[in-house]
């Protein structure tokens, strides 16, 4: 299966980190949001990273420019007719990500594959919505994408062999490493990261220490890059909440419940490094 043009349905972080990746590897790219200023912002971000690239000496300007060139916005799903994948970035929302699916589904040509980011959510149910079950199947790419070499790769229950094969080795081509994982809840890294990030903060909300000591304690003392509280402003906190929601209905284990700190954070709007404002703040 020849993969040539790629589709990208939502330019948030992930989104337009997906798209960023996919050019670079050559792809040409059509990036879908709802609005144009979300799309700006995609893009904004998206030259940034590629100007950080350049800055390192690891990218040269024409590559700069012949990437960005590759990347074609619109706000319109009609667009990905002509798509041969398309890997979904939206809200991490059963019912928006079924909504989507079962658009893709007939807007796109039978032989599309139709991939999701999902953090946690089952890939059999997004696939059901479709009338192309095999040809459904998660990609999840880490945060931030055009540094992080991990792509998890989900097969549904119906997933085919061939789709996995093809998504295994465009990874590969996109000089990331897959890892096939099945369809439980939150696959496997998000069923280990999760219930760390949200006792990381219980321990503020029990006041056993501030974000700033819980932090200094994982990373100092377990030599992790960052401390959780850090790690979960930058995933958003909205996202983390529905990932331990996915987790706790999934498995239906109450040591998956979500933090009331969390929830409390999120329905103030605080959600992280994209609100400004989260267990830290951000100018
Ligand atoms: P985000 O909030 O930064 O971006 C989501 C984008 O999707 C927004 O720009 C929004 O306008 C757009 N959107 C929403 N509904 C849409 C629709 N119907 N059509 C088109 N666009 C739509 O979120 P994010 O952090 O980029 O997360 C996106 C997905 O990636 C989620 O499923 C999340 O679980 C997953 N994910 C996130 C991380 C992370 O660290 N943040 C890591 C891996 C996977």
């Amino acid at each position: 299966m020849s993969l040539q043009h790629i589709g990208v349905v939502g330019a948030g972080q992930m989104g337009s980190g997906i798209a960023q990746v996919f050019a670079q590897a050559g792809f040409q790219v059509t990036l879908v949001d709802t609005q144009e200023r979300f799309l700006a912002r995609g893009i904004d971000s998206i030259q940034k990273s590629l100007a950080r690239f350049v800055q390192k000496g690891m990218l040269s300007e024409e590559e700069k420019e012949a990437t960005l060139a590759r990347i074609k916005t619109t706000i319109e799903l009609t667009p990905l007719s002509q798509v041969d994948l398309v890997v979904e970035a939206i809200v991490e929302q059963m019912d928006a990500k079924a909504k989507l699916f079962s658009q893709l589904d007939q807007i796109c040509p039978a032989s599309t594959i139709l991939a999701s980011n999902t953090s946690s959510l089952p890939i059999t149910e997004i696939a059901a919505v479709t009338n192309r079950p095999a040809k459904v199947i998660g990609m999840h790419f880490m945060n931030p994408v055009p540094v992080m070499k991990l792509v998890e790769i989900i097969r549904g229950l119906a997933t085919s062999d061939e789709v996995y094969e093809t998504i295994h080795q465009l990874t590969e081509k996109l000089g990331k490493h897959p890892v096939e994982v099945q369809d439980f809840p939150g696959f496997v890294s998000n069923r280990i990261l999760m219930p760390m990030v949200n006792e990381a903060i219980y321990s503020v909300y029990e006041g056993v220490a501030t974000p700033e000591a819980v932090d200094a304690v994982m990373k100092l003392g377990m030599n992790h890059p960052m401390g959780p509280l850090q790690l979960a402003d930058m995933i958003g906190l909205d996202t983390c909440l529905y990932i331990m929601e996915t987790l706790q209905d999934g498995f239906g284990d109450s040591k998956y419940r979500p933090c009331p700190l969390l929830r409390k954070y999120v329905k103030a709007g605080w959600l992280g490094r994209k609100s400004g404002r989260g267990f830290y703040q951000y100018s």
